[in-house]
């Protein structure tokens, strides 16, 4: 079981439709399910596979609060997922008010997850490097980036090293392992940032790039992934390449 967390300090960046759609890919693929978490409260990936947060009677908050996968994890087709609810908003604040542990709150309780057969784990981090994402970058070890090629990208990019260091720093291991360029115009400034960002990074910078494509933005509202929802776009393209990179890097 390889566990990721899919993050970046900054919002509509692309990891929610990332995490749905790699994940999609990745069951067309390989026939197996991924375990999706929604961490984030805004329930953005729990609605994208139907699951609708008044609808959702036990979130990743229950479960770290002690109730049992069975209870808390959904079916939904090409992967498993704990859905997020309103309630998970307190999830920061219940973590931050902890008086020990505060780290590794949610890897104590993935470790009841030992025993099911995922091959691939995805939490999906809200768009800030608060509790929820410190606990999920630790219980996960490998950290998945989405890059917007824009102004600023490279600053993005040092803040969440610095904040890697920092865990590092903690004792605990945390790596890095791939940079996505998500929405994707193809602008001057877009190919420039990605040049600085990919000198740097070189290895763990993806090839593929995900391109601004309207069918990514309809498909959530229709409760499908793209390879459903618009089978013959540039994102289920993109997402296709993705997964196949994906594959290849870290099978
Ligand atoms: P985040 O999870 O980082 O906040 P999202 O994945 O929710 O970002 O994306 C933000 C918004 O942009 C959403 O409305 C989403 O549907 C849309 N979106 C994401 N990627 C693309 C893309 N490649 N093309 C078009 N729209 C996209
Ligand atoms: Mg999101």
């Amino acid at each position: 079981m390889k566990t990721y967390s899919i993050a970046n300090q900054k919002g509509g960046v692309g990891k929610t439709t990332t995490v749905h759609n790699l994940a999609a890919g990745i069951y067309m693929q390989t026939q197996k399910k991924p375990l999706l978490i929604d961490l984030d409260p805004q329930c953005n990936l729990s609605m994208a596979c139907g699951l609708m947060p008044d609808q959702v009677d036990h979130s990743y908050f229950d479960f770290l609060r002690g109730a049992d996968f069975e209870d808390v994890g959904h079916d939904v087709g090409f992967a498993d997922i704990i859905p997020a609810n309103h309630d998970c908003v307190l999830a920061e604040s219940w973590i931050e008010n902890k008086r020990r542990g505060r780290q590794v709150v949610i890897q104590k309780r993935m470790e009841e997850l030992a025993g099911y057969e995922y091959d691939y784990v995805f939490f999906d981090c809200p768009g800030n490097l608060g509790f929820v994402t410190v606990n999920a970058m630790i219980a996960a070890s490998k950290v998945l980036v989405t890059l917007q090629c824009e102004y600023f990208a490279l600053e993005g990019m040092a803040k969440m090293q610095q904040e890697i260091q920092a865990i590092e720093e903690d004792g605990k291991s945390v790596e890095l392992c791939g940079i996505v360029p998500t929405l994707w115009n193809g602008t001057t400034l877009n190919y420039e940032v990605r040049n600085e960002v990919r000198s740097q990074f070189k290895d763990i910078f993806y090839e593929v790039r995900i391109r601004r494509n309207v069918k990514l933005g309809e498909s959530p509202s229709h409760g499908k992934h793209i390879f459903d929802y618009a089978a013959g776009s540039h994102g289920a393209e993109d997402y296709a390449a993705l997964s196949r990179e994906f594959l290849r890097r870290e099978q």
